[in-house]
C-alpha cells in the first residue's frame, strides 16, 4: 500500500496540474467566463490544499484560512458551473458558503478544539458542495462532457463524505495516515479532479463546436439559413422525406428589380427588405420546413410532406402577401414583389440541387412571364 504522504503528494500534484490546464485554457482570449471561475476556484483550493496538507504552516493560519480556502475555491467553482448553465450564483452566497467552513473551522480550533472533529466536518461540507456542483452541471446532461463532470464531481464528493462518516465514526484520536478508507480516498479523490477537469473543459469545447456550426450555417444578415446550411439541413429533410415516401415541394424565391430598390432607397432598406421578407416567409412555414437565403435576394423554401398543388397555393399567398405589403423604411414605404418557381419530388425527384435547378428554371418563366408571378416546373 502507497504510504500517506505518497498519496498526499500525488493529491496536490493532481490538484496544481489540473489547476494549470483550467489556468491555461481560462487564458485564451475567448475564454468563456466560467472558465475564469473554474480556473480562480481551482487556483485557491490549490493554495487552501497546500495551507492545510504541507507542513512548516502556523497552527492557526493553516485550521481557519486553510479550510475556508477550499470552501471559497468551490464555491467559485459552483458559480462557474451556474454561469455555464445560463445561471449565477450570488457573490453574496459564495461569502456565505466561505464564512461557514471559516466559523466552524474556528469553533474546533479554538472553542473546542478537535481535530477530527474539523477534517470530518470538512469532509462533508466539501463532499455536500461537490454534488451540489455535479447536479448543476447535470442538468445540461444533452452536452458532451457534462456526464463526465457530473462522474467526477459526484466521485469527489463520494469520497470526501466517505471521509468525513469515517472520521466521525472513529473511537478516540485518529491516525489520519494509518487508515485504509483513508487511503482509498484519498487515491479516489486525484481520479475524480481529473475526471472533472476534463468534463469541464469538454463542455466548453462543445459550447464553441455547437457555436461554430450554428455560425457557419447562418445567413448574417437574416438569421435564415446560409447555402451550407440548406445543404445540410434541407439535404436532411429531402432523404428523410424519400424514404418515408412523403412528398417534397421546393420554391425558388427571387425579389423582382431589388437593384432598383438598391439605387431608390439605398442599400440599408434593401437590407431591410431582406429583413422583412425572411419574417414574412418564417410566419408561413411550419418548424419542419427549411428556409435559406442562397444568394442576394434569391431564396429557397424546402417544404415537408407538401403535394403540387398544395405547393402552388402556397406560393401564390405567399406572392399576393408580399405584393400587399410594404417595408417601412426611413419614412418611406418600399414595396416590392417576388417571382416564384416550384417544383415538387413528384416530378423532379428528392436530390435537392435537382429540385433546385428546376425549381430556378420556373422562377426565371416567372420573370419571363412579367415577374410578380408564380410558375411551375
Ligand atoms: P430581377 O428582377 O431580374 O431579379 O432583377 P434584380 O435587380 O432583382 O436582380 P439583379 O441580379 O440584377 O440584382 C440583384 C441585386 O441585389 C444586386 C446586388 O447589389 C443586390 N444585393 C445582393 N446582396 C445584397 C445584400 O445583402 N443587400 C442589399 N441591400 N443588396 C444586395
Ligand atoms: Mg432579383
Ligand atoms: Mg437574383
Amino acid at each position: 500500500m502507497l504510504s500517506f504522504d505518497t498519496l498526499l503528494l500525488v493529491q496536490v500534484c493532481t490538484t496544481v496540474l489540473t489547476t494549470a490546464l483550467l489556468v491555461a485554457s481560462a487564458c485564451y482570449r475567448d475564454s468563456p467566463p466560467e472558465m475564469r471561475w473554474w480556473a480562480t476556484g481551482n487556483l485557491v483550493i490549490s493554495v487552501g490544499l497546500s495551507m492545510t496538507n504541507l507542513g512548516g504552516i502556523p497552527f492557526l493560519v493553516y485550521a481557519l484560512l486553510g479550510y475556508s480556502l477550499i470552501a471559497l475555491g468551490i464555491a467559485l467553482v459552483l458559480r462557474g458551473v451556474r454561469v455555464h448553465c445560463g445561471d449565477t450564483l450570488a457573490l453574496s452566497h459564495v461569502l456565505l458558503i466561505t464564512l461557514i467552513s471559516l466559523l466552524v473551522s474556528a469553533y474546533f480550533s479554538l472553542i473546542e478544539p478537535s481535530v477530527k472533529a474539523r477534517v470530518a466536518f470538512s469532509g462533508l461540507y466539501f463532499g455536500v458542495l461537490n454534488w451540489i456542483c455535479g447536479y448543476s452541471a447535470g442538468r445540461y446532461s444533452n452536452e458532451r462532457g457534462v456526464p463526465i463532470a457530473v462522474a467526477g464531481f459526484g466521485l469527489l464528493g463520494t469520497a470526501l463524505v466517505v471521509r468525513g462518516v469515517h472520521l466521525l465514526m472513529q473511537e478516540g484520536p485518529v491516525d489520519l495516515s494509518s487508515s485504509t478508507v483513508l487511503g482509498i480516498t484519498m487515491l479516489t479523490i486525484p481520479l475524480a479532479q481529473v475526471c472533472t477537469t476534463v468534463g469541464l473543459i469538454l463542455m466548453v469545447m462543445w459550447r464553441y463546436a455547437e457555436r461554430l456550426r450554428h455560425l457557419s450555417s447562418i445567413d448574417a444578415l437574416t438569421g435564415a439559413l446560409n447555402r451550407a446550411g440548406l445543404e445540410d439541413q434541407g439535404g436532411r429533410l429531402a432523404l428523410r422525406l424519400q424514404r418515408a415516401r412523403r412528398d417534397l415541394a421546393v420554391l425558388m424565391i427571387d425579389v423582382d428589380h431589388f437593384k432598383q430598390i438598391n439605387d431608390s432607397f439605398g442599400h440599408a432598406a434593401g437590407d431591410e427588405v431582406l429583413r422583412c421578407l425572411t419574417r414574412l416567409l418564417r410566419q408561413e412555414l411550419r418548424p419542419m420546413d427549411v428556409l435559406a437565403r442562397i444568394g442576394g435576394e434569391e431564396f429557397v423554401l424546402v417544404l415537408d410532406g407538401v403535394d403540387p398543388a398544395a405547393a402552388l397555393r402556397l406560393a401564390e399567398r405567399l406572392r399576393a402577401r408580399i405584393a400587399d405589403e410594404s417595408v417601412p423604411c426611413d419614412g418611406a414605404a418600399v414595396a416590392y414583389t417576388v417571382s416564384i418557381g416550384v417544383v415538387a419530388s413528384v416530378t423532379a425527384g428528392y436530390d435537392l440541387p435537382t429540385l433546385m435547378a428546376a425549381g430556378d428554371r420556373a422562377m426565371y418563366d416567372a420573370k419571363r412571364s412579367g415577374r410578380n408571378q408564380v410558375c411551375a416546373a
